[in-house]
């Protein structure tokens, strides 16, 4: 790589998914500061004409291992997307808060039920998380309520982040009608208009610490220079310049 396509960066962000997509738009400010922030991802960046909704295609443009990846063990397969917008371009789109016995189950130190309560708010009126009209429930569901009803169960609906949905079914496969509200079309546009860079792919071949050997263990070849223990020590890093595709 030649030093003019180097670039120096304060904070890199690995992954655009529903985390790396979030903690972007969040550290967005930080670029008004005079620091550099970008955010890597290895899957590639669609655009909206890209969303055919045809299964073949989708699986292996917008999945891991078109959506059977492998454990290590080889008991389980596992489906992930890597992709633009990380696995919130393929969910389903049930937004949810988790509930205060959770929490407390998980025990973290500092991490208090209400401020994720107030923080849920916050992201669920970003990305348009509301129940679906009535119009929108297809027969599938129609039944499966009133077939709950009947047996005495209380049914209700999951909250979902759409806007403009068109029931087309295929939220799995990457809205073919951008109707779904993911890091991709929220916190990802929002970061880059405040001046955070993303580039295509980050790992990292080789280098120290922990947070180096966990990216080299993909096996993916490198596109990162400069001593990758920077990344893992002081959050600065070289990448490589971003393909025309990751802009598009
Ligand atoms: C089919 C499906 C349906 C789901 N439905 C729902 C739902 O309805 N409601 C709900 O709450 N949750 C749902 N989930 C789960 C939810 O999507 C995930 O919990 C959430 O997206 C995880 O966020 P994340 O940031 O950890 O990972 P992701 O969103 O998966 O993002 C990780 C990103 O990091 C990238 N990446 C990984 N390693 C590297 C590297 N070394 N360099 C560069 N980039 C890298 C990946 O390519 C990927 O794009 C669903 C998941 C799937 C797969």
């Amino acid at each position: 790589m030649s030093e003019a396509a180097e670039r120096r960066y304060d904070v890199v962000i690995i992954g655009s998914g529903a985390g790396g997509g979030t903690v972007a738009q969040e550290l967005a400010p930080l670029v008004r500061d005079g620091r550099r922030v970008v955010v890597l991802e290895k899957g590639p960046r669609l655009g909206d004409a890209e969303f055919t909704g045809r299964e073949l295609e989708m699986a292996a443009a917008l999945y891991a291992d078109t959506g059977g990846f492998l454990t290590a063990d080889g008991t389980m397969t596992l489906a992930f997307a890597s992709v633009y917008g990380g696995s919130t371009v393929v969910y389903t789109g049930t937004s949810l808060t988790a509930p205060e016995r959770v929490i407390r189950r998980w025990s973290v130190p500092g991490l208090d039920h209400a401020d994720i309560v107030t923080r849920s708010e916050r992201f669920a009126a970003q990305n348009g998380v509301h129940l679906l009209e009535d119009s929108l429930i297809n027969d599938n569901n129609r039944l499966f309520v009133e077939g709950g009803r009947k047996a005495g169960f209380r049914v209700e609906q999951f909250p979902v982040n759409v806007q403009g949905c068109r029931g087309s079914s295929l939220c799995n496969l990457g809205c073919p009608n951008q109707a779904k509200q993911g890091t991709n079309r929220v916190q990802l546009p929002r970061a880059e208009r405040e001046g955070v860079a993303s580039g295509r792919r980050g790992s990292i071949g080789s280098g120290r610490g922990p947070w180096c050997a966990r990216l080299a263990r993909s096996g993916r070849p490198p596109c990162c220079s400069g001593p990758p223990s920077r990344l893992a020590c002081r959050s600065s890093a070289t990448v490589s310049p971003v393909t025309p595709r990751s802009f598009s």
